[in-house]
């Protein structure tokens, strides 16, 4: 899968995307990260990328001139140019991504405050397609004619404002590229994490090793411990002691729904809960006054 990122700050990325997962995913070929600056797309002095605000008010905007340059020398033309040459690679966002040998289909997206809320299942639809394009804001933002000719949408992180894409295309990258097959040692390790798929199978009452059950069904990851037992006065739950895995696996279910009910009720309405999952969460609300 490619990602290509036009910004005016290409070394932000350099240490972000030089670690960990997102660093090995590249070397072994299943990523590609391409940074594009913005001002080689200039053809002045001084290599202007912003103008004034029609209108008045504060700050400066993105020019579109260099941005729409930067899309085209990509090969990205405009949106209805786009879809008459390929009607069939765009909006491709069906299917599961984990596992599909199928990799077509760009998607240009504009990071901004105003855009649609990237959660995990908007990272497990970009993880399906073969390309993204990030363009990342500064200033007060894009000029709007760049969303409406070339962008598929506009995505938003969360509701606060930053002082630039940036931060948010590394983000977009990092939670889409870890849900490509292949880039997490364990292939399923995605799905069960906390906001996996809704219709993830619940399967809290089946025999032998615990599965990983992060986030199945919707809910939040259950609480980690590791080496030393005790720490800082605090023992490690005795049931992830003593080796029963049946005991285990429910413990850590209901550890799913305490959390969730806890710091993300509203999740609950949308996730997918077995009738032994409904008789948990009725005692947690019974019994800590949720
Ligand atoms: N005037 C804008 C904020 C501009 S911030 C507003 O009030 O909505 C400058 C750039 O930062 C934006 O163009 C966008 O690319 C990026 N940005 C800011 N907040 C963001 C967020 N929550 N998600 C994604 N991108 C964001």
């Amino acid at each position: 899968m490619r990602f290509d990122i036009v910004t005016i700050f290409p070394g932000f990325f350099e240490s972000v995307f030089a670690q960990g997962i997102v660093r090995r995913a590249q070397t072994e070929g299943l990523v590609e990260i391409r940074l594009h600056d913005l001002r080689e797309f200039t053809h002045d002095r001084h290599r202007t990328v912003d103008d004034r605000p029609f209108g008045g008010g504060e700050g400066m905007v993105l020019k579109p001139e260099p941005l729409a340059e930067a899309l085209e020398s990509l090969g990205i033309g405009g949106k209805g140019a786009r879809e008459q040459a390929t009607p069939s690679s765009r909006n491709r966002s069906t299917g599961t991504p984990a596992g599909s040998k199928e990799k077509q289909g760009t998607r240009v997206i504009l990071l901004s405050a105003q855009g649609r809320v990237f959660t995990q299942a908007v990272a497990r639809e970009l993880a399906g397609l073969g390309r993204v394009v990030l363009i990342c804001g500064r200033y007060e933002g894009v000029d709007e004619r760049i969303n409406e000719l070339y962008c598929d949408m506009e995505l938003s992180i969360g509701d606060y404002v930053l002082s630039g894409g940036e931060p948010a295309a590394a983000v977009v990258v990092d939670a889409t590229m870890r849900l490509i097959p292949g880039v997490l040692g364990n292939e399923a390790s995605g799905e069960f994490e906390s906001f996996g798929a809704a219709d993830a199978e619940i399967d809290v009452d089946v025999e032998g090793v615990p599965r990983s059950q992060h986030g199945a069904g919707g809910l939040l990851d259950y609480p980690h411990y590791t080496r030393p037992a005790e720490f800082g006065g605090l023992e490690t739950p005795q049931v992830l002691l003593n080796g029963d895995h049946a005991q285990i696996r429910r413990w850590r279910r209901e550890q799913q729904l305490r959390k969730t009910l806890k710091n993300r009720p509203e999740l609950l309405e949308r996730a997918a809960l077995s009738a032994e999952d409904r008789r948990m969460l009725e005692a947690l609300r019974d019994t800590e006054n949720f």
